[in-house]
């Protein structure tokens, strides 16, 4: 098989196989071919990970930010010279052409590890002065933190939560998504293969009770996923019984603004990007694209043109840069999201259809007059499906912009600067844009705001999510008691 790894799970620096566990199949989105066939942990494994996970830990946090940061910054440095076989990985994994993987996903996976690894040796605490007494705050880790992710991005998913958990002394058990269990493997090779000691960062394959067995347990301080909002209701649920910190990376329904005076290129270009890039299954999409009247016939018409450009294909071939979906699941969902918005009224512009190849490929499909109560102006479908809205004022397209239980990112076009902020600043998200959309450096943070998540990831902020603050006070005169 293509993409067969050596063993299930990776636990104390080693592959572990316990073929007892449920089958899983990972199958080639663009074909339909097994390319691995995996087992899901049983209870034996899930209780090897988590003892080595705490023996690991403690010898981890022992060891200086610097020296940790230097493993982190050596594995950034093996993926980056193991770019071309992660991505095809990737590609495998998940149906995403090669003319994405090679720059997107291995590399920010490497950036993230970079990035963290950077800011290890830096992580301190503070002294406060007061009078002659004094307090000092010590930054620690929180101690095992288990990771649970979507299919989108297993590479980036992996790294994203490993790499500041590990910058600050944690361990790490990470759970792919039983649709994309592979890259994370690899993740946990390459950072044992730097320098990692045994038991920080490890991966238990399974599907969603392997996650809530992991959630569950008393010896796990800090859980952080990347899922739907259904299942981040479920497992900030279950981690709230134990008191345990929590990171929610969930789905969103994000608007984009087109003002009249946008530049209608790179407007169109946001318009893809935010839509169709991955083939649609990206967490911060802009699937409300809101166009006020006086630009709406020329932007429909170029987005209309440009999207019809797209190459599907062969995944594999760099040509081709529009793939499948990750499954036939998938594929099926979208499609019936489709069906629903013709029977809704909305007027179908372009795409619409399952493509006439083998593989789980929809075509990108453009939606307009779609009004805000249509169930694809309201629900997360996670494919190529963009809806066009229109709107006349800027409070008005605010306000339904804002209309939604989700908060995860939003994006203005327009060429007014101070328009610009305003609108930004009224946003209700996590992850704005103005005059450009789904950019996502490790420097900035990423996250959501209303159901679409708690807590951020990358940038500073994601310390704070990974460790805790131990304050001690230093008395140095003589304790005065009431008797
Ligand atoms: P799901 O919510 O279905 O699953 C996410 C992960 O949680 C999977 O590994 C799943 O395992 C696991 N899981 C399911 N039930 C439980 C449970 N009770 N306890 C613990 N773990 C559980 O999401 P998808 O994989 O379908 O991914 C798509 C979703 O992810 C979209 O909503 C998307 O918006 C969101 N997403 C958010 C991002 C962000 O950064 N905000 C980025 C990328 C995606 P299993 O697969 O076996 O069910």
């Amino acid at each position: 098989m293509r993409a067969q790894p050596t063993a299930s799970h990776f636990i104390n620096g080693k592959y572990v196989e316990d073929t007892e566990g449920r089958e899983i199949e990972c199958i080639y989105p663009a074909t339909g071919e097994v390319v691995a066939k995996l087992h899901s942990a049983t209870p034996a494994i899930i209780e090897q990970a988590l003892e080595s996970a705490r023996a690991g830990q403690k010898i981890w946090a022992a060891m200086t930010g610097t020296e940790r940061g230097r493993v982190l910054r050596k594995a950034a440095l093996i993926i980056e010279e193991r770019n071309h076989e992660l991505s095809v990985l990737e590609t495998l994994d998940t149906g995403k052409p090669l003319s994405e993987t090679l720059y997107v996903d291995a590399t920010s996976g490497r950036e993230a590890l970079e990035y963290f690894g950077g800011l290890a040796g830096s992580l301190t605490g503070e002294h406060i002065q007061l009078g002659q007494d004094w307090v000092y705050t010590v930054r620690e880790p929180l101690g095992v933190c288990v990771g649970i992710g979507a299919w989108n991005y297993p590479t980036q998913i992996a790294c994203w939560k490993g790499a500041p958990a590990l910058a600050c002394g944690n361990a790490m058990i990470f759970k792919p998504s039983e649709t994309t269990p592979i890259c994370a493997l690899k993740v946990a090779e390459i950072l044992h293969e730097a320098g990692l000691p045994a038991g920080v960062y490890n991966v238990v394959q399974g599907y969603g009770d392997v996650g809530a067995a992991l959630v569950g347990d008393a010896r796990v301080d800090k859980v952080s996923l990347t899922g739907s909002v259904p299942t981040g209701r479920k497992v900030y649920a279950a981690a709230a019984e134990g008191m345990k910190h929590v990171t929610m990376e969930l789905g969103g329904k994000s608007p984009m603004i087109v003002f009249d005076d946008a530049d209608i290129e790179d407007a169109v270009s946001g318009a893809i990007l935010g839509n169709f890039y991955s083939s649609g299954q990206v967490c911060s999409n802009g699937t409300r694209v809101f166009v006020q009247k006086g630009i709406k016939k020329a932007f429909l018409k170029r987005l209309k043109e440009r999207t019809e450009q797209a190459v599907m294909g062969d995944p594999m071939d760099e040509a081709t840069n529009f793939g499948p979906m990750v499954s036939a699941n998938q594929m099926n969902i979208v499609l019936g999201y489709i069906d629903k918005g013709v029977e809704e009224g909305a007027k179908l512009i372009s795409g619409g259809k399952m493509a006439k190849r083998d593989g789980f490929f929809v075509e990108p499909t453009i939606f307009a007059d779609v009004t805000d109560e249509m169930t694809i102006a309201r629900e997360e479908i996670f494919g190529p499906v963009l809806s066009v809205l229109d709107f006349e004022t800027e409070e008005d397209v605010i306000a339904r912009a804002n209309d939604t239980e989700f908060g995860l990112a939003a994006g203005v076009f327009t060429n007014d600067l101070t328009r610009a902020h305003r609108v930004a600043a009224a946003f209700e998200a996590g992850t704005c844009y103005i005059n450009t959309y789904n950019l996502a450096p490790v420097e900035a943070p990423f996250g959501g705001s209303k159901a679409s998540g708690v807590g951020r990831e990358n940038s500073k902020e994601a310390i704070n999510h990974y460790s805790q603050v131990k304050s001690i006070y230093v008395a140095m005169g003589p304790v005065e008691a009431p008797f």
